[in-house]
């Protein structure tokens, strides 16, 4: 019999959050047909209707769990580091934040890539050196609900947590939940959206049939500057990662065997970035942009018209939070520089609005589902995008006989 928990969604963020809320732990992680993590429930009968995982749920309120204090700040920022500067995707400000937290006694929870499991992954760094892991955005789902749980294990530990908006939304709700939101400080970005993982393993198949197994992926990288920076990198030499010794640095020494920008057709950018096969939730259910957030502090690139000419890469962070001020406050006092920008520069070239559920989605879907090679599904997108063009100009001719004739 089915209980009033959280499988009665037929999707989510799969933010994992509830995993690690249910007191009995009879929520599971799965990889649902569509490639993206989602919660189960195998023996509902064990299920106590304490409705805990219903409260964490950031897919089951229409609020934002934010923070009291709705004064946001904004800043340019980058670190003073170069070399972090240069590993990170715009300007470090996600690592550094973790450095100073786990230099004053934090654990920091990031996301790394893990080339055996294939997968992107939260885990838990208790020193600087660890976190380094997380430095770099893997642009596909992240395996929350491990580390989650192993931190609401230990909820008195002071611990600095990263991730998507809506992972973070749901993670507030559930320290706020247990009284402990004293004991974290919460970071999450501005968010495009993630891409399916049937996207990635297709990709990923397809690059090691030509060069063997990946032992290293990187989505970006700056060799040819932060404003072109949108390249995947895939590593299959044998040689163990020094985490010290940058990837992109590897690159610019010519170690990678296989390398594909976006602006020369990079195939996986082509369909994460033109929106084929994100969430539903990104394209229906995300609250999150511009300075939605549950965060005390948020980050992302700062692309827009005002920092077009800066090419080694520009943090837009915002601060909504006291905790958030300080932590600012402390970096640019030590290993950041920080320019107070107005918010409307903080989030220039930043997406408004959800994206857009091409109509060919569930082609799309199919197509990631069967042995077709991704060039084939995206020359069919290419066709489909010459058909929508025609529909979208008749739609808009309609609307503006509409508002003559009104
Ligand atoms: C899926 C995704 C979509 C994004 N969309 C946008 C966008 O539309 N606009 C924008 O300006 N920025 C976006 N970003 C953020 C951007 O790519 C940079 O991460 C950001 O500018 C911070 O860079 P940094 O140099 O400070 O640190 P980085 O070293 O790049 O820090 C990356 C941080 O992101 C976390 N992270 C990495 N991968 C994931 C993941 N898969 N899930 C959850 N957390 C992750 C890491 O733990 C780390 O804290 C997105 C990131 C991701 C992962
Ligand atoms: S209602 Fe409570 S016991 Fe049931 S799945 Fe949700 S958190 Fe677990
Ligand atoms: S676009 Fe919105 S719903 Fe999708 S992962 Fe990002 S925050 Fe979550």
């Amino acid at each position: 019999m089915k209980k009033n928990n959280i499988t009665k969604f037929d999707h989510c963020y799969g933010c994992g959050v509830c995993v690690a809320a249910c007191p009995v732990k009879i929520i599971s992680f799965p990889e649902n047909g569509d490639g993206f993590y989602s919660p189960h429930i195998e023996h509902q009968d064990k299920c106590i209707e304490c409705g805990l995982c219903l409260k964490v749920c950031a897919f089951n309120h229409v609020d934002i769990a934010g923070p009291a204090n709705t004064d946001s700040k904004s800043y340019a920022a980058h670190s003073n580091d170069a070399n972090i500067r240069l590993r990170c995707s715009s300007g470090g400000i996600g690592y550094e934040i973790g450095k100073l937290l786990l230099d004053s006694g934090y654990q920091a929870c990031g996301v790394r890539y893990s080339p055996k499991l294939r997968r992107a992954e939260h885990f838990i760094a208790t020193t600087s050196e660890e976190f380094q892991q997380s430095v770099g955005s893997k642009y596909i789902p992240s395996f929350s609900s491990d580390a989650f749980s192993f931190i609401n294990k230990n909820r008195k530990k002071k611990t600095y947590v990263t991730g998507t908006p809506c992972q973070i939304d749901s993670f507030r709700r559930l320290i706020r939940h247990f009284k402990v939101e004293d004991n974290f400080v919460l970071m999450d970005f501005f968010c495009h959206g993630v891409p399916s993982l049937l996207l990635w393993d297709k990709y990923l198949s397809e690059v090691e049939a030509k060069v063997g197994e990946a032992t290293f992926v990187s989505w970006r990288n700056k060799t040819t500057g932060w404003q072109d920076s949108w390249a995947m990198c895939v590593d299959c030499s044998e040689e163990d990662l020094d985490w010290h010794n940058s990837y992109n640095l590897r690159v610019r020494e010519k170690k990678h065997l296989y390398q594909s920008r976006m602006t020369e057709g990079d195939l996986f950018f082509k369909f994460f970035l033109g929106n084929y096969c994100l969430n539903k939730c990104c394209y229906k259910n995300c609250k999150y942009k511009l300075l939605n957030s549950a965060a005390d502090i948020r980050i992302g690139d700062l692309w827009g018209k005002t920092y077009a000419h800066e090419n080694k890469g520009t943090s837009s962070v915002i601060s909504f939070t006291k905790k958030g001020d300080e932590i600012i406050s402390r970096l640019s006092n030590t290993t950041c520089s920080f320019e107070e920008v107005p918010n409307t520069v903080a989030i220039e070239g930043q997406m408004a609005k959800a994206a857009h559920s091409p109509w060919v989605k569930s082609f799309i879907f199919d197509g990631l589902r069967s042995d077709k090679p991704l060039k084939d599904i995206a020359e069919w997108c290419r066709i489909y995008q010459f058909l929508i063009i025609p529909k979208r100009a008749i739609n808009k001719f309609i609307r503006i006989v509409n508002q003559k004739t009104r």
